[in-house]
């Protein structure tokens, strides 16, 4: 009954070294296999370390797994003297599908502008890269009662100058940041809220034909107790999971809704 097919992306942040990854993926294939998953109804995604790709794509590729990857940030370079950074085309032939783009921690840790998280989606697009723009807003915007205006220009600042057939494959994740690691849930309402504004903002900017075919995500403290009430929002897609994704089976129950 999902319009677009819903995906569920586990962000496991600065956690899991190279051999705790490769078992994590592991677990996490062998119990969506027993639950019978359908990755064809439901897409899921994991976001691993820089350092643990290179066995992931090992993995998932010997084995044939669907579970889909990516990196939790890329530079807006393509190569060259920028050291400890690393370049979507890297990733790319690492066989990452997705990436994140401007999660809180890396605008609030690193000071990621809108202007460089335009330059990079430029660069995942430019790798064959699905972006998965992070936005949303701190507790005292959402306590001004500015988290809409708040998220939707961070939307436009990070969208500016794209085209809507550049972006046709664009995820566009919501993430209160006071919602973030702190077991405070964004409300299943609060998710719909902010899921229905930044598609209608997209269908203004863009069409409404466009912002129908973009995935939305909720992201923050989502466990699989409370998966399924803030999926039920029309706007919400899938959810982007922090915490819960470091534990192959809760991440597997949160993927199936269960
Ligand atoms: C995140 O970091 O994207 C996130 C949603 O974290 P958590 O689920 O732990 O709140």
């Amino acid at each position: 009954q999902f319009v677009r097919r819903p995906l569920i992306a586990g962000n496991w942040k600065m956690n899991m070294d190279h051999m705790q990854a490769v078992a994590l993926v592991q677990k996490l294939a062998w119990t969506l296999d027993d639950a019978g998953h359908d990755y064809d109804r439901v897409q899921v995604s994991v976001f691993p370390p820089f350092t643990d790709l290179r066995g992931v794509q090992t993995l998932v590729a010997g084995d044939r797994l669907r579970i889909d990857y990516g990196a939790q940030d890329l530079s807006d370079k393509d190569s060259g003297a920028y050291t400890g950074d690393i370049s979507g085309r890297f990733l790319q032939r690492l066989g990452c599908t997705q990436v994140l783009i401007g999660h809180s921690e890396r605008r609030e840790v690193h000071g990621e502008s809108d202007g460089l998280l335009n330059a990079k989606i430029r660069a995942a697009l430019a790798h064959e890269l699905v972006p998965v723009l992070c936005v949303g807003e701190g507790l005292q915007v959402r306590n001004a009662g500015e988290h809409v205006s708040h998220t939707l220009a961070q939307l436009d600042g990070a969208l500016e100058g794209l085209s809507a057939e550049e972006l046709a494959e664009l995820v566009v994740a919501y993430e209160p940041v006071w919602a973030i690691g702190t077991g405070e849930v964004a409300g299943p309402e609060d998710a719909q809220e902010m899921a229905s504004a930044i598609r209608a903002h997209l269908a203004q900017r863009y069409s409404e034909e466009f912002a129908a075919g973009v995935r939305v995500l909720y992201g923050g403290s989502v466990k699989s107790s409370n998966v399924a009430a803030i999926l039920r929002g029309a706007d919400v897609d899938g959810a982007l999971v922090g915490g819960a994704s470091l534990e192959a089976e809760e991440f597997a129950k949160i993927a199936t809704f269960e």
